[in-house]
């Protein structure tokens, strides 16, 4: 059975520019040119993927590419829209699904994101599915049925076999932005509810090997001891991944706490 190795991506979301991506990413690839054993992941914004693939290319590094978003089918009059077979063209290998920003700015619902979680897997890329409450929901008491209605509603007719290629992020919504961070056993709390439901779902080897990152207001100082948690296989980082030195701080604490299962 496989280790759950961890995953850290930096999602960028609408910031950078041509100039200040470059650079960006040249000071995390020569950050994080020493580290091992860890999977990290850079999202940039679409129209500078290119030339983010450029720089990890020359420069040999193992960071992978990722993508915000997708439109699930392969070409046509969606105007605006980018597809998975566009993606692969410019070397994305990982595409977000259902980040909170998509699903409360932008209206997107647990199918829209099934759908596009299911077209980023037949791709061929790595999906990372993104859930978690709001504060009204959490202040409410229902932080558990939120999480699992998103976890079965962007995992429908999703495969146990197709499940090597996804990660689950649990981004709860308050957290996210907000220098907020849930407390390292509150998001354990819910990790391991997470991980017991893909039990349910699918079977206990797929609730293993399965990875499942935090992501919500994660600095380099507060990373280790969310990630020490026995449930937390990383995390998906925002603004703090915007600074090389923040973010190589943040997956140092991944690689340190190394991978479980
Ligand atoms: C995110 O964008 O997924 C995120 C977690 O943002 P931040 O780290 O800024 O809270």
């Amino acid at each position: 059975m496989r280790d759950r190795k961890p995953f850290v991506g930096g999602n960028w979301k609408m910031n950078t520019n041509r100039t200040t991506s470059a650079e960006l990413t040249r000071g995390v690839v020569d950050a994080l040119a020493p580290v091992t054993g860890t999977d990290i992941a850079i999202f940039p914004p679409f129209p500078y993927l290119l030339a983010v693939r450029s720089i990890l290319r020359d420069r040999g590094s193992s960071i992978q590419l990722g993508a915000q978003d997708c439109y699930h089918k392969p070409d046509g009059a969606f105007t605006g829209e980018v597809s998975l077979d566009m993606l692969k063209d410019c070397g994305v290998q990982t595409v977000l699904a259902g980040h909170s920003e998509r699903r409360h700015v932008l209206g997107e619902d647990d199918e829209i994101v099934n759908t596009k979680l299911r077209a980023i897997v037949e791709a061929g890329l790595t999906g990372v599915l993104c859930i978690g409450e709001t504060l009204d929901q959490r202040e409410s008491g229902h932080t558990d049925p939120v999480n699992q209605r998103q976890l079965r509603g962007g995992l429908a007719d999703v495969s146990a076999d197709a499940l090597e290629k996804i990660v689950i992020a649990y981004e709860p919504v308050w957290a996210i932005g907000t220098g907020k961070t849930a407390t390292p056993e509150d998001a354990q709390d819910v990790h391991a509810k997470l991980r017991k439901l893909l039990g349910q779902m699918y079977n206990a080897d797929v609730a293993k090997r399965t990875r499942i990152i935090y992501g919500g207001s994660v600095k380099a100082s507060n990373a280790e001891e969310l990630f020490r948690q026995p449930d937390i296989d990383g995390g998906l980082i925002g603004g703090a991944s915007l600074k090389a030195p923040e973010f190589a701080g943040i997956v140092k604490a991944a690689a340190a706490t190394g991978s479980k299962g």
